[in-house]
């Protein structure tokens, strides 16, 4: 089966794109992991993406589709896979679609991690980050010892300018007007709200609920998962 992972920045995607592909052994493919192995193995795509990444470009929906039909042909997609942040664009969605049904692969199941603005802007404003060492806490659920301090080395704990209240708004403003165009496209399919201000294992509980029929229905079970409480 084939699954779209969609999420702001702030919803816990990345956690959730792990927990499923571990669970039911298949790759998680990223626009940004096929940019950086295609550049690193300096196919051609690679370097076309990169001399447009060096003139400060952004690569275009044509070069991502084509590294992305390229990589859904390898051998670990056999058993499906998960596209965690692709489609981006409308374009994307539509070649995805002509692409599946081209090969004779089934329609993707649309897995949307909802989370109130109010809620990400609290999470990721309440980072902080050791200059010293780099370490990452937060005030919410995973704060220093003694306020202010790495527990590491006593250095005085900043906060990073991509966890400022004003840019981190900003990223989320950017990634709604540029999803929900996306979003709409998918909505009369196999599409899934799932409420994402709730902790990573719940949350995955919330999907596994809504995978296991269909797994089922497609006659590949995978084992239960373990519920937690
Ligand atoms: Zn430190």
């Amino acid at each position: 089966m084939i699954f779209l992972l969609f999420g702001p920045p702030g919803s816990g995607k990345g956690t959730q794109s792990r927990m499923i592909t571990n669970w039911l052994e298949i790759p998680s493919i990223s626009t940004g992991d096929m940019l950086r192995a295609e550049t690193e193995a300096g196919s051609e795509l690679g370097q076309a993406a990169k001399s447009i990444m060096a003139g400060g470009g952004l690569v275009g929906d044509d070069l991502v589709n084509k590294m992305l039909a390229q990589r859904i042909s390898r051998p670990d997609c056999q058993r499906g896979f998960l596209l965690d942040g692709y489609p981006r664009t409308v374009q994307q969605a539509e070649f995805l679609d002509q692409l599946l049904a081209e090969r004779g692969l089934p329609k993707p199941v649309v897995l949307h991690l909802d989370v109130p603005v109010d809620a990400l802007v609290g999470r990721m404003t309440s980072r902080r980050q050791c200059p010293a060492c780099g370490r990452i806490y937060n005030l919410l659920h995973q704060p220093p010892k003694k306020p202010g301090v790495c527990d590491d080395d006593d250095a005085q704990l900043v906060t990073r300018k991509d966890d400022q209240e004003e840019v981190v708004k900003d990223r989320i403003r950017t990634y709604e007007k540029l999803t929900r165009p996306v979003l709409s496209h998918y909505q009369d399919r196999k599409y899934y709200q799932i409420r994402g201000d709730r902790s990573p294992a719940y949350i995955f509980e919330e999907i596994t609920g809504v995978l296991e029929p269909l797994l089922a229905q497609n006659g590949c079970g995978r084992p239960k998962v373990k519920r937690a409480n």
